[in-house]
């Protein structure tokens, strides 16, 4: 079994996760409702995309409300 030779030192390891960062998840105001929605997405709050309505706004969130 391969083994590592020498201990790695805690500033060695965080050098090497540097790059490990997450990046912050992309948002834009909805054009029609002003939340904040993820771009190229339907809106999650009025289902709106492109400047009409796609999915009906009471089913967006999974709650279908009669
Ligand atoms: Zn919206």
């Amino acid at each position: 079994m391969a083994v590592p030779k020498k201990k790695v030192s805690p500033s060695r390891r965080g050098m090497r996760r540097s790059h490990e960062a997450l990046s912050r998840e992309n948002h834009a105001e909805c054009p029609n409702c002003g939340e904040l929605k993820r771009p190229h997405h339907v809106c999650s709050s009025c289902g709106y995309y492109d400047g009409r309505e796609v999915v009906p706004a009471e089913s967006v969130k999974g709650v279908v409300r009669s």
